[in-house]
């Protein structure tokens, strides 16, 4: 057997492989669809707004950023995000970049000219797991959308311990600016926010190194929990 035999075979193996492995919707789980049509809907709606769902951002020394959400982090958009994010579905890769490019075009006029997209730094241990950056990914196409360059001055910095109450989280899990972008306003753009931490310290470490951060954009919030609704 030469090389190109190996070569052919280890195709075939791919083959056999690929279609020993059923597709399911990362939603719902119904066949032979990574998503399937009613999964998908929802993530063509209207963006909204959801920085009053995120607590931690008030801890920013200034107004609550503003942050733009395509979906929420509930039900079947957060099994999707989930699969997407932790179960390596890279065949939603494409989707999930049209979905927030999608949601950039909606809330356009709310931008200012001149922008420049910040992706949210992902930790380097995430980004060898899954094999790709998956704020980088959605930033990049925010930008071809918005026609605005994509750039990536900040960089996950310290570490998360468990055991520490949420304040000490937040304090753990440092944003470090690598380079200045100068006074460009910046967007930044993550895959999901719960807390706002994560986005809370982006935009300090923009705004301490001199760039005024405008909104930002995330493909999943967490829902706002209204207080009364279930006795607080
Ligand atoms: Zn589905």
């Amino acid at each position: 057997m030469d090389l190109a035999d190996l070569a052919n075979l280890a195709a075939l193996a791919r083959d056999a492989a690929r279609l020993l492995v059923p597709v399911s919707c990362a939603g719902c789980g119904v066949d032979d669809v990574p998503l399937c049509e009613s999964c998908s809907a929802p993530w063509w709606d209207e963006p909204f707004r959801a920085e009053e769902g995120a607590g931690r951002l008030a801890v920013l020394e200034r107004v609550p950023l503003a942050v733009w959400a395509v979906s929420r982090l509930e039900g079947a958009e957060q099994r999707a995000i989930g699969v997407w994010k932790d179960g390596r579905k890279r065949d939603l890769d494409p989707f999930f970049g049209a979905a927030a490019a999608r949601a950039a075009a909606a809330v356009r006029e709310h931008l200012p000219p001149n922008l420049v997209v910040v992706p949210v730094p992902s930790k380097p241990r995430s980004v060898r797991k899954r094999g790709v950056d998956l704020s980088a990914l959605l930033a990049r196409a925010v930008g071809r959308e918005l026609d605005a360059p994509m750039e990536a001055p900040l960089r996950a910095a310290g570490t998360t311990s468990k055991g520490r109450s949420s304040v000490g989280r937040w304090d753990a899990a440092g944003v470090a600016v690598k380079r200045r972008l100068g006074p460009r306003p910046v967007l930044l753009v993550d895959d999901v926010m719960t807390t706002g931490a994560t986005l809370a310290r982006a935009a300090d470490a923009l705004e301490g190194a001199g760039s005024p951060v405008v909104a930002a954009m995330v493909l999943a919030a967490t829902p706002r929990r209204d207080v009364g609704a279930n006795g607080g």
